[in-house]
């Protein structure tokens, strides 16, 4: 086995066993990024000197016999959109083709402060609107499983890259599915964690409301690693919450005896494809069999959570949006007559398709006139959604349902064609609409050769629930095998 394949647990125990050094690893990575990135396309930037420099600090630091945090000296790829001083943080926009930030976002930091070796930073959907991580200005990801079909998004740079063995853990952020979805397809674990308990210092604000910074990796234990590593109260995020975190991967136990799932009606219903369903259930059934008890619940505006989600969201965007003027920084374009026709050419060169339409909706909803009827409205129903998980959790522990209604697409299949894609995340965005945590494990490979996740959704910083529960499916299955390390 090659040291890209292996998980950042495995890697830790090793380093510290002295079976192998922290530049072997990380060489191991590049490798393997040179291998496979001409088909995968995961990265916008590679930063392999750094990483190296990095990794060699860390066998000194290891060969010196310094207490290290056990992320010390573990490959990681950070999406695109999180800030990382000195290396260019574009969000795949053309807007930001040139913006190298002068500061840190904090989750970046902490992987810094941990002694992670950064790989590079993972392609997605434009400014993280997208599911397929094909509105990118810069390229395409395709799926490291089959490469006609897309990796998921938005974070789809990182899940791909997790899942290929280029890295071997990833930062990914989720506004409304994008790190499960794309953990989802590429058959690796990811979370969404519990608004406010990752800073969102440094994250390029897509949906201030909504967005979270998540760990995915190719089991349990490494996400449960770099989430420990990343959540925590910061000063300079007036969102995040003020409480203390346990070391959720010290902590995981794989009892499943006494867990409640709730399994919610609508979504197993119409527009979610039989075998998705089936695997699904099979996953429960095994959790049921080893001691948990399954129930039926009800979560009934479920149907409404789209029209709220993409109302509310984009509304934010649109907001979030304006500061991209050509002034500040960023793309400007190169010839104008006044200041509005620089703000207009520069707006229109310089962002995509897809963010063109978020913006025009965003402001349409919030416009006098149409606020009351969209926006207000979208707020209501964000109460109610919130309301009715609050009364599920009453009676379970956890909600399992699909991540997605279907295995990975094909590139393409989608994209011309907004609203299809859009019913794609109808699984995942209720979650970001209530601020709840929310993780995606595989659960095996359909009839097309593609994995497929099972989400498992839980109260406000019920993390440690939520790990336990996956930690103990994966070890009854054995370990995943999910992922395309071995391709
Ligand atoms: N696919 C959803 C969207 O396009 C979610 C994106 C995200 O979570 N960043 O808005």
């Amino acid at each position: 086995m090659e040291l890209y394949q292996k998980t950042a647990a495995e890697l830790s125990k090793m380093l510290r066993n002295k079976e192998c050094s922290a530049v072997e690893v990380t060489k191991s990575v590049f490798d393997r990024i040179r291998q496979k990135e001409d088909t995968v396309g995961a990265y916008v930037t590679l930063t392999e000197d750094k990483a190296l420099e990095k990794a060699g600090e860390v066998d000194q630091k290891l060969a010196a016999g310094e207490e290290l945090s056990p992320l010390a000296g573990i490959p990681v790829g950070v999406k695109d959109n999180i800030c990382t001083q000195g290396i260019l943080t574009s969000c795949a926009s053309k807007m930001l083709y040139n913006f190298v930030p002068p500061y840190n976002a904090t989750a970046y930091d902490k992987l810094l402060k941990q002694d992670m070796v950064i790989t590079g930073k993972c392609n997605m959907d434009e400014f993280a609107m997208g599911s397929s991580t094909e509105t990118s200005y810069f390229k395409k990801t395709a799926n490291p499983h089959d490469p006609s079909r897309v990796p998921g998004g938005s974070s789809g740079g990182s899940a791909a890259a997790v899942s290929a063995g280029e890295a071997i853990v990833a930062l990914g952020s989720d506004t409304g599915g994008s790190i499960r979805q794309p953990a989802g397809f590429c058959g690796i674990v990811g979370l969404k964690p519990t608004y406010g308990s990752v800073s969102r210092y440094g994250l390029v604000a897509f949906a201030s409301s909504l967005d979270q910074i998540g760990p995915m990796g190719k089991s349990v234990a490494d996400t449960a690693m770099l989430y420990t590593a990343i959540c925590g109260r910061d000063p300079m995020d007036a969102t995040s919450a003020a409480r203390e975190y346990p070391d959720f991967y010290q902590n995981l136990n794989s009892n499943v005896k006494g867990l409640t799932i709730g399994i919610p009606k609508e979504y197993f219903g119409e527009g979610i494809e039989p075998e998705v369903k089936q695997m699904v259930m099979d996953a429960v059934k095994l959790l049921e069999q080893n001691g948990a008890t399954v129930k039926e619940i009800s979560l009934p505006s479920t149907g409404y959570a789209l029209n709220a989600y993409y109302i509310i969201a984009s509304a934010e965007a649109s907001s979030n949006l304006a500061r991209y003027d050509g002034v500040k920084y960023g793309y400007r374009t190169s010839e104008y007559t006044s200041l509005e026709d620089m703000y207009l050419k520069t707006r229109s060169e310089g962002f995509g398709d897809e963010v063109k339409r978020r913006i025009m909706l965003g402001t349409f909803v919030l416009s006098s006139g149409y606020y009351d009827a969209y926006y207000k409205r979208a707020k209501l129903l964000q109460k109610q959604i919130a309301a009715e998980f609050a009364a599920a959790f009453e009676g379970c522990d956890v909600i399992a349902t699909p991540t997605t209604p279907y295995s990975a697409f094909k590139l393409g299949e989608n994209i011309d064609d907004p609203l299809k894609m859009y019913a794609g995340d109808i699984c995942t965005v209720t979650v970001n609409i209530a601020g709840l945590p929310a993780m995606s494990l595989p659960c095996g490979m359909d009839s097309k050769g593609m994995p497929v996740g099972m989400q498992l959704i839980g109260p406000k910083f019920s993390e440690q629930t939520l790990f336990d529960a996956a930690f103990g499916y994966e070890s009854l299955v054995g370990g995943f095998t999910t992922s395309a390390v071995e391709k």
